[in-house]
């Protein structure tokens, strides 16, 4: 019996291994600590971890950008955390609604959650059925998670904690409500979901993609020293900005001109892919997500040009 129990104990003990994200934070700038996840998409063998999260040690505690995607990662980033300094962590700001930035939540139900009022909206209307389909795709690595809302609404402008002063944006580009945020002290600008890199974006909640491309000009515009993506690399160039404006512009032309020709949905995710984006994981995945999200506004648009007419 003793044996039985010993082997089953061996048995389960690789399993519970694997289900460990390994988080290492990796200093970027001073008192600033990047986790930057992996640029494939949601999976057993990644546990959800396709995110970047942050966090930012100032003189009265720990800030925190996203808790990432799931009950076991969001304690993993705590403990992550509390290896790194002594300071507790004091808030917690989301980016925005989807959940890899924010499954993480209930690890951090002891500060303030922090969040734009239309991201506490939009995690209120779909956070359930996120958590649901994350259950599906990256199963075990999601036991126990929950949805769990903002308790705090931030609004644009300067948030100061501990010495560092935080510019708060609210844009909408991504989702309809995205905070970016930019540490003025560090100028490492926190871009949350508006900027992709090397990863294809995706548009689930995009209110369209002209408003994502003004949003870009904006962070551009700001005094940043390091872009750090919601996901992919962090940079400390404009690469990201020319990258995300040469995908989107190309995308939003595909669609146009699809709709200009009357191109039906299955033509339209079979298009090929210019060899420039050849460096950028999951194209193809998202641009058969985006033609099924986008497309048909295209061709509505399109329907009322000729009823104009
Ligand atoms: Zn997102």
């Amino acid at each position: 019996m003793r044996w039985i129990l010993l082997l089953l104990l061996c048995l389960g003990l690789p399993a519970r291994a694997d289900l460990d994200y390994q988080l290492k934070p990796r200093q970027i700038a001073a008192g600033t600590w990047l986790l930057e996840g992996s640029t494939d998409n949601f999976a057993k063998a990644n546990g959800g971890n396709i995110v970047n999260s942050g966090f930012i040690v100032t003189n009265s505690g720990v800030l925190v950008i996203d808790s990432g995607p799931s009950k076991r990662y969001g304690e993993a980033l705590r403990r992550a955390i509390a290896a790194t300094t002594d300071k507790p962590v004091i808030q917690l700001l989301l980016t925005h609604h989807h959940p890899d930035h924010v499954l993480g939540n209930q690890a951090f139900s002891d500060v303030p959650i922090g969040a734009l009022a239309g991201t506490t909206d939009l995690l209120r209307q779909q956070g359930d059925a996120m958590a649901e389909n994350m259950y599906r795709m990256v199963g075990d690595w999601m036991r126990g998670t929950e949805v769990v809302l903002p308790t705090q609404e931030l609004k644009p402008g300067l948030l100061e904690v501990g010495g560092h002063r935080l510019r708060l944006l609210s844009l909408s580009g991504h989702t309809g409500a995205d905070l970016a945020i930019l540490d003025e002290n560090t100028g490492v600008l926190f871009a949350g979901d508006l900027v992709f890199y090397e990863r294809a974006l995706t548009t689930p909640n995009s209110p369209g993609l002209g408003v994502w491309l003004k949003d870009l000009d904006t962070l551009q515009a700001l005094p940043w020293k390091q872009i750090v993506p919601g996901h992919g690399p962090l940079a400390t160039d404009a690469r990201p900005f020319a990258q995300m404006r040469d995908y989107l512009s190309w995308l939003d032309g595909l669609m146009r001109d699809g709709a200009s020709r009357g191109d039906d949905m299955a033509e339209m995710i079979r298009r090929p892919i210019p060899e420039r984006f050849a460096g950028i994981s999951l194209t193809r995945y998202e641009l058969i997500r985006s033609v099924s999200h986008l497309y048909p506004r295209y061709e509505r648009q399109r329907l009322q040009r000729l009823d104009g007419l």
